[in-house]
């Protein structure tokens, strides 16, 4: 409205002068001079009106100012406001995706640590959060595994224990039907062959009797050692150290070692720990072993090793004995038969040495096993035992 106004009043103005320019061209300088008077005070409105105008331009400039800051600071307040509730509201979706994903973690540690608890699995406390939970898991898993390979161990421990009872039952019974009328023969002979020749007995019999006697002897040992066999072993255990092992071992197989000209080496780890064991039982294993060693050696003898140390087991410490000789090995054919009753290669051999020696040893919770040495070191076979030490 005020640029009209100015507008207006302009253009009257520039009526008003150039109506004055035109009387004064026409000579009327008076009337020219007076209408420019008249003019001047249309002027002085006309510039009044013009800074009422720049007032008023202000004044809008400055309140459209004021409006854009307004605009700009609720802007920012928005601004703010949907920051602090976006901040908010991830804050929540974070919070409520971590309990997810915590929620079961925390159930499985509780679960883990009962387990373990009931396992009695030791975890390092140096680590924490999913450290320890990995170590809880990777702890579960190998005792997991490890109670699986006891369980396949307990199952053919059971099988070989109801396999004996077995045997047990039927040996006992045949052993007292043969061994009564053995003794009965072994008495008659002995009796025929301690007056020597003479007129009944001629030497043809006689030499057919002593043959008989050694047979019944042999039968009778064979019978005796069935029965010893299969008869459920009382294990009478005793804490003892692995070199007393070794030792009385020795020592009772000194004579068949001398006899069969073998040389024993000893290596002892340093530091073992002792084991439970039943000693007498364990030293027959062993001379067992050695005894078969030496036979192997035969006819020249040699050397045989015995060597022992500490090894882990399914988690758990043990103590590994070898014996192991220079023969001619084990034939790849014989090692599934060696620990089987009854087998045997040698011609006077009766079959049962390896397989009470493995009954021993997995009554101690131990075990046994072969095999044949290679030939860049020397062949051979070697027997190897593991016991478990003094828990
Ligand atoms: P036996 O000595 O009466 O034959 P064992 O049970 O002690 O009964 O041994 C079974 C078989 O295992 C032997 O006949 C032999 O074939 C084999 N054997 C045992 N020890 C050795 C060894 N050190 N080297 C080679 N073969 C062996």
């Amino acid at each position: 409205r005020v640029l009209d106004d100015i507008q207006r009043e302009y253009a009257a103005y520039d009526e008003a002068r150039r109506s004055a320019i035109s009387l004064y061209e026409r000579g009327l300088k008076d009337e020219a001079s007076a209408a420019l008077e008249s003019n001047h005070a249309r002027t002085q409105h006309f510039w009044s009106l013009f800074r009422s105008f720049g007032g008023l331009a202000k004044a809008d400039a400055e309140s459209r100012l004021a409006d854009a800051q307004r605009n700009v600071r609720w802007l920012g307040r928005v601004l703010v406001a949907t920051s602090i509730a976006g901040a908010l509201a991830s804050l929540l979706v974070g919070f409520w995706w971590a309990r997810r994903i915590t929620k079961p973690i925390y159930e499985l540690a509780v679960r883990l640590e009962s387990a373990a608890e009931r396992t009695r699995i030791q975890i390092s406390p140096t680590r924490g959060g999913l450290d320890a939970l990995g170590d809880q898991i990777a702890a579960l898993v190998t005792k997991v595994e490890e109670t699986d390979a006891a369980l396949v161990e307990h199952r053919q421990r059971l099988v070989q224990t109801e396999k004996l009872s077995a045997i047990g039952e039927l040996s006992a019974k045949l052993a007292h039907e043969i061994l009564n009328p053995l003794a009965g023969m072994k008495a008659a002979l002995q009796l025929m062959t301690r007056e020597g020749p003479s007129e009944s007995v001629s030497s043809a019999v006689l030499e057919v009797a002593t043959a008989l006697n050694r047979e019944v002897t042999r039968v009778e040992g064979l019978v005796r050692r069935l029965v010893n066999y299969s008869r459920p072993l009382a294990l009478r255990i005793e804490v003892v150290t692995i070199e007393e092992l070794l030792r009385s071992a020795l020592e009772a197989a000194r004579r068949t070692l001398d006899a069969h000209a073998v040389t024993v080496t000893v290596k002892e780890e340093a530091g073992l720990p002792p084991v439970e064991v039943d000693p007498l039982l364990i030293a027959q294993v062993l001379v067992n072993l050695l005894t078969n060693a030496a036979q192997a050696l035969a006819p020249t003898g040699g050397a045989v090793e015995v060597a022992a140390r500490s090894v882990v087991v399914l988690g758990r410490r043990e103590v590994a004995i070898e014996v192991a000789d220079k023969g001619p090995g084990i034939p790849q054919s014989v090692l599934p038969n060696l620990f089987k009753p009854f087998f045997t290669t040698k011609p006077d051999g009766h079959g049962l040495g390896l397989a009470l020696s493995q009954n021993i040893i997995l009554e101690h919770g131990g075990r046994i096993a072969a095999r044949t040495l290679p030939a860049e070191v020397g062949g051979g076979a070697a027997f190897e035992i593991q016991l478990p030490f003094v828990r």
